[in-house]
């Protein structure tokens, strides 16, 4: 499964969305291979995107109203970002909304609970793997939690960080050895092609996340998707799956 995480610039540190112009070349791609994909969106650029263009066969869900950390929220406010963008989506593309990704992979207690309350099926928000702080997480594969399906990422083959752009970037060549197991779900943010970070980082993880960007980033991200393509997105892989897999009757 591939998914695309569509947000402001900068991990949303600006208000910027140049990366959106990465979109349609990514869209033909998906298309010349019949692939599918999920767009996890920031509802607040909804009819930005919507103007680019979003093929009919790619799935839109949720990733909050304006991106912000939900645990440093009050529970209205998390949520407000839960309801209004599910709204704000649906409206906006005309299509139902099922799916959830917390921002930056930070959840709180009681998230799972207050996604069934506003009508979501599943949720990506989790990371297996055992990285301190936000992808402190040990689970492996999906699983119901509130009566919402969680699937959470995978972990690169022996370390656990997150089998995305940003880790697999980080590990090249390495990672190429390191891809899990299917059924895997990938995940990129297009405004990681963006060229040069605006700040420079103090922190080592900060240096190492900007770590072949721009031009080096789109490389990686094509040969990892010609090797694993075509892709789905998550909805496209529950139909498909959900009764196989033994999760639901
Ligand atoms: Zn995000």
């Amino acid at each position: 499964m591939l998914t695309i995480d569509v947000e402001q610039d900068w991990d949303s540190t600006s208000k910027k969305t140049e990366n959106l112009q990465f979109l349609p070349a990514i869209f033909e791609m998906l298309e010349e291979t019949n692939s599918t994909a999920t767009l996890f969106v920031v509802s607040d650029l909804a009819r930005e995107l919507k103007a680019i263009g979003v093929p009919k066969n790619l799935e839109i869900a949720s990733h909050s109203v304006s991106h912000q950390s939900l645990a440093k929220l009050t529970p209205k406010q998390r949520k407000y970002e839960l309801v209004e963008s599910k709204k704000v989506l649906e409206k906006v593309f005309k299509r139902e909304v099922l799916g959830f990704r917390a921002p930056k992979f930070m959840s709180y207690d009681g998230m799972w609970q207050d996604l069934w309350d506003t009508g979501y099926f599943y949720s990506s928000s989790l990371v297996s793997g055992v990285f301190p702080g936000r992808y402190f997480h040990f689970f492996k594969g999906p699983f119901f939690r509130d009566q919402i399906l969680e699937l959470p990422l995978q972990h690169l083959k022996g370390i656990p960080v997150s089998f995305g752009l940003p880790f697999y970037r980080i590990f090249y060549p390495l990672s190429k050895v390191m891809v899990p197991k299917n059924p895997r779900i990938f995940y990129f943010h297009p405004t990681e092609f963006l060229e040069a970070p605006p700040v420079e980082g103090g922190m080592l993880i900060s240096k190492l996340y900007s770590a072949r960007r721009g031009k080096k980033a789109q490389k990686l991200f094509k040969e990892i998707f010609t090797k694993f393509g075509p892709t789905s997105s998550i909805q496209d892989y529950l139909k498909a799956n959900l009764r196989k897999s033994g999760l639901v009757k």
